[in-house]
């Protein structure tokens, strides 16, 4: 593969030693796992969160007491889900990691699918709100210390875009990973320096890519937009997405003080850490009369 920012072209064994070595390097440099840590892998069953489980797998330590453990979220999404709810399944049996799913249906009382009547356009906005509670509470049933998500580069600089693009600056400031109520158990984003196409090449190359249907709610993404506009970038100008990451960071810096809270209250309804009264959650199963 040709490294467009670096200038390298590596064989096969040394693009799996680079990305080995890079992600190891955010693991250690950002301290996101520690000894005794249990660590909770979101996986979807998807591209990024099977190369997330398969990467931890290889590189963490043994003779440390760091245990491994897969999540997954049934949103209820005909025609999509169960097929990387199965992949999941696979993978964690295949490499012997204890797995658990839970379902909306189980926390929320229905499917996202019927949740999306009528509001289908607002769909990546009400699954990602749903989602993130559902692996919170799945991770603390499991034991968790650490939550693992897959979200790579170019998950990142699209996020970066689009709170740009939606003149949302307390968003682009907030940094997900990070909880000042202790409330929460801390995020990792092991792959956030890996581009989607190194993620793509690294599965091919282990024998682990399976082509699986695409949501059907995509279509509605700003998100999808932003992606295609931003590897436009990147393959005229590579290192763009890297750039969008250091000017967040930069934003972050000088203005995280004035436009984020200074503490957080808690939701009237499950007490949870927010700003207002109620958490996005709570005012979502309002609206949906759950
Ligand atoms: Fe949820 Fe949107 Fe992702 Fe579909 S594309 S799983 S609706 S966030
Ligand atoms: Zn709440």
């Amino acid at each position: 593969m040709y490294q467009r920012q670096s200038g390298h072209h590596l064989c096969e064994t040394h693009f799996i030693e680079d990305i080995q070595r890079r992600v190891a390097n955010t693991i250690k440099t950002r301290r996101m796992i520690v000894p005794e840590d249990r660590v909770a892998v979101a996986l979807s069953g998807g591209k990024d969160s099977t190369a997330l489980l398969l990467l931890l797998w290889q590189l963490l330590p043994t003779g440390q007491d760091i245990r491994l453990i897969a999540i997954t979220i049934d949103e209820g999404i005909s025609g999509y889900r169960d097929d990387t709810i199965r992949s999941a399944e696979q993978l964690t049996s295949r490499l012997g990691i204890e797995h658990h799913c839970i379902s909306f249906t189980d926390l929320f009382g229905d499917t996202l699918d019927t949740f999306l009547k009528g509001r289908e356009t607002q769909a990546c906005s009400i699954c990602g709100i749903l989602r993130k509670k559902a692996l919170v509470i799945a991770a603390q049933r499991a034991g968790a210390t650490k939550l693992a998500t897959g979200h790579n580069l170019d998950d990142e600089a699209q996020s970066v875009l689009m709170n740009v693009f939606r003149g949302d600056l307390p968003r682009l400031c907030r940094n997900s990973g990070v909880d000042s109520s202790g409330k929460f158990i801390p995020r990792i984003k092991p792959l956030s320096l890996i581009s989607e196409k190194e993620i793509a090449v690294y599965l091919m190359l282990q024998n682990e890519w399976n082509e699986l249907p695409e949501c059907p709610y995509t279509r509605y993404a700003l998100r999808r937009e932003i992606r295609a506009l931003l590897s436009g970038f990147e393959y005229k100008h590579p290192g763009t997405m890297l750039h969008l990451i250091e000017s967040k960071k930069k934003i972050e810096r000088y203005c995280a003080g004035s436009v984020l809270p200074a503490s957080l209250g808690s939701c009237t309804m499950c007490g949870d850490p927010c700003s207002g009264d109620l958490c996005q959650v709570c005012l979502l199963r309002q609206t949906f009369g759950h």
